[in-house]
């Protein structure tokens, strides 16, 4: 496993930002695809690093990229470390966009982007306060670019459930035992586990009331005391070791399933 910044293929050959224009122009635009990570930086209890969202955004991209075939034409741009997190106001260091400067920064960089003559954008969010915002975004850089223009957020792609609880699966979506695990797997100075807290919210679900389909307009002093929601002390570095390989190629097989989509096939209705 390849943990950490700037080590690896997806530095060392796919970072966008390191060819330069000359490099840039000869890329075949046409089957290009184009990864914009966008993440946060935010509090996750009194254990993490405020950066952890983009600590996982750079971790899992990374991994994922060590599995790409060599010959596919996909570029990694620097991970977006601020995003909205509204909801995490008031707890020190968080650093949040509105959402209208998220979306002015997300469509700047897909207007840019389509400029240089690219067609495939595929916005990789690590922090769930961005999903709503960044559905409705791909949408718009759509209609107002045309490029095509795809979301694939790993925390919805169940990579990590073989290592934790059911119930953790159901209420570990802050600060819980599968990003603690990933942030302690890749960068484990960075975080106290003798202050890793257990909170499981008191929130009633039913049919209309789950916690993860956002029928409740929560801010996180609503649902803990502690700034997280899932049980941190269940981490282990293993844990995370296993979590990051398994997302490492559930995100290439992502990546790839949307390299070789083609938009004309859909769109031919021959
Ligand atoms: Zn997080």
């Amino acid at each position: 496993m390849t943990a950490g910044r700037y080590v690896g293929k997806a530095w060392d050959q796919c970072f966008f930002p390191r060819l330069s224009k000359l490099e840039v122009a000869e890329l075949a635009k046409h089957d290009a695809l184009i990864v914009l990570p966008i993440a946060a930086i935010e509090q996750h209890g009194p254990h993490m690093p405020i950066y952890t969202d983009t600590l996982i955004s750079e971790t899992l991209l990374t991994e994922a990229f060590e599995q790409l075939p060599d010959d596919a034409n996909i570029w990694l741009l620097p991970v977006m470390p601020y995003g909205k997190s509204t909801e995490h106001l008031g707890h020190p260091g968080t650093i949040s966009l509105s959402a209208t400067t998220l979306m002015a920064v997300v469509m700047d960089i897909a207007k840019s982007l389509h400029r240089s003559a690219f067609t495939k954008l595929v916005l990789v969010n690590t922090h769930g306060g961005n999903t709503d915002l960044l559905n409705m975004m791909a949408r718009d850089i759509r209609i107002e670019t045309g490029m095509a223009v795809f979301r694939l957020d790993p925390g919805g792609l169940s990579s990590a459930d073989a290592w934790i609880t059911a119930k953790e699966k159901q209420v570990g979506i802050h600060a819980g035992d599968v990003e603690t695990s990933v942030v302690i797997a890749a960068k484990s100075n960075w975080v106290h586990m003798e202050l890793a807290p257990t909170e499981i919210p008191h929130f009633p679900e039913s049919r209309f009331l789950q916690f993860r389909n956002r029928a409740f307009a929560w801010v996180m002093d609503d649902l803990s005391g502690t700034g997280i929601s899932g049980d941190a002390s269940a981490a282990t570095v293993e844990k995370g070791q296993a979590m990051i390989g398994q997302y490492g190629l559930d995100i290439a097989a992502g990546l790839m399933d949307i390299y070789h989509f083609d938009m004309q096939s859909i769109q031919d209705r021959g």
